[in-house]
């Protein structure tokens, strides 16, 4: 039986013994007074015991437990293992809640929970960083009132949710590129999911470019040697014309070599991802090359000035840095104009080796600066062409300098001159027999 009803029928067993004692001792009157003051007094405890409940059931505080004994004790104790268990499931479901929420915060893509009617139930981090979204103030929002491309809200709007959608990014990514999904999952519920592909659009773009930019460089030189071979088929020509056209040919000929050599080399720097090795490089050596190289190709038309701290060498592989700042040597001789100046200089800055060159050419539009290093990026693609460029030389730079961790800084003022220097860096720099020579 209950235990509840056993107490109960022994209370009123326990109850009419009492009473009838009490009759056979101190009379009928007696007896029946004692079982009004029991029920009476059972009652009152009854009362306060249910307003107890009551006021516990209307506010409950976790881990308080009225004391009482018999059944009330009972009651009260079951209904706070009752809780403590329902307080450990809710905790249980709270940290897993949780976790859940810092797992898509901590993902790298953008996460919009939308409920039946289109409108933002939760976002997280990097979708407020995509859309322009603020997790607060746009809760319960309708997204397509808050992100407004036409193209998004056709998507949105289609149901259509197979493949992505490929939409610019609002407030601070408006510059990114985004990749779009919706999932629709539970009732008629939206999950849309957005990835930045900025980076990836970027590669793929330069991708593009490049072998577009190869076939076009490499067709040109062809273009022209096949027609010179044409022309000496089809034509008799003198001796002396022959030699021209044979000359002529033979320029093309280095011309499409030079672009396949820096393109071998560029592919080797790339492909090989080791780091360059720890050698003391022959820096003398580097710079009496630099400087002989240089006096050959200016053939007297611009004032050179050396100033090198011979005492100065870093660690790496020679041929990549000799290639590295040869370039960077050619280039100021080849975009500076006759009778104008170019200074080299070799030093220390603060424990680290810096290698600077500074002309007097003809500079950088600001706009053309961040797109140097890029492969076949030219400013003046004529110059470049004339001048025996291929438009690798500071692709090749940037490559050896990333392998031996130093940093190109690149400052310059259209018509007034450039200066490039390479900053090695501390780890890298190694001190000699210490000195001197301008
Ligand atoms: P290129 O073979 O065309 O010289 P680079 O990669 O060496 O290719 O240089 C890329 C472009 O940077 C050049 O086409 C040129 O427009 C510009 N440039 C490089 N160095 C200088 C310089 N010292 N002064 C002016 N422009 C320069």
């Amino acid at each position: 039986m209950n235990p509840i009803w056993t107490r109960s029928l022994i209370a009123i067993v326990l109850l009419g013994l009492l009473c009838f004692v009490a009759g056979a001792l101190a009379g009928v009157t007696a007896a029946l007074v004692l079982a009004v003051v029991v029920l009476l007094a059972q009652s009152l405890s009854g009362t306060f015991h249910k307003q107890r409940l009551w006021r516990l059931l209307d506010a409950p505080a976790y881990g308080e437990v009225p004391s009482a004994s018999g059944v009330w004790g009972e009651i009260y104790y079951r209904l706070y293992k009752l809780a403590k268990r329902w307080h450990g499931q809710v905790r249980q479901i709270e940290q897993q809640h949780a976790r859940f929420i810092q797992a898509i915060q901590a993902s790298p893509n953008g996460v919009v929970l939308l409920d039946q009617h289109d409108r933002i139930e939760w976002c997280n981090a990097i979708s407020q960083t995509h859309f322009g979204l603020d997790a607060q103030r746009d809760l319960h929002q309708h997204i397509t009132h808050l992100v407004r491309q036409p193209t998004f809200v056709r998507y949105l709007n289609a149901h259509q949710y197979d493949g992505t959608l490929v939409m610019s990014g609002m407030g601070e990514a408006r510059y990114n590129v985004l990749s779009v999904q919706v999932f629709p999952y539970g009732e008629r519920r939206k999950l849309v999911l957005s990835q930045d592909i900025t980076e990836l659009e970027r590669t793929d773009a330069m991708r593009r470019d490049f072998v577009a930019n190869v076939s076009h460089e490499l067709k040109t030189p062809l273009t022209v040697l096949s027609g010179f071979l044409e022309t000496m088929r089809e034509l008799p020509l003198g001796e002396a014309e022959r030699q021209r056209y044979l000359e002529l040919m033979a320029q093309q000929a280095a011309r499409m070599q030079h672009i396949v050599s820096d393109l071998l080399v560029l592919a080797k720097l790339e492909g090989d991802s080791r780091p360059p090795g720890e050698h003391i490089v022959d820096m003398r050596a580097v710079l009496r090359h630099l400087r002989d190289d240089a006096e050959n190709l200016s053939g007297g038309r611009h004032r050179l000035t050396f100033a090198s701290d011979l005492g100065l060498s870093v660690a790496g592989v020679e041929s990549e840095i000799l290639s590295a700042l040869g370039n960077l040597v050619t280039n100021a001789i080849r975009y500076t104009p006759d009778g104008g100046t170019i200074h080299v200089v070799w030093h220390d800055v603060m424990g680290c080796a810096v290698f600077a060159v500074s002309d007097s050419g003809l500079g950088i539009p600001a706009a053309d600066m961040s797109r140097l290093t890029e492969r076949f990026y030219r400013v003046d693609r004529s110059r470049s062409r004339d001048t025996g460029g291929t438009g690798l030389g500071l692709a090749i730079v940037k490559h050896v300098l990333q392998r031996h961790d130093a940093r190109l800084e690149i400052k310059s003022e259209e018509g007034r001159g450039s200066t490039f220097s390479v900053q090695f860096p501390v780890s890298r720099t190694v001190w000699c027999e210490a000195s001197s020579e301008d």
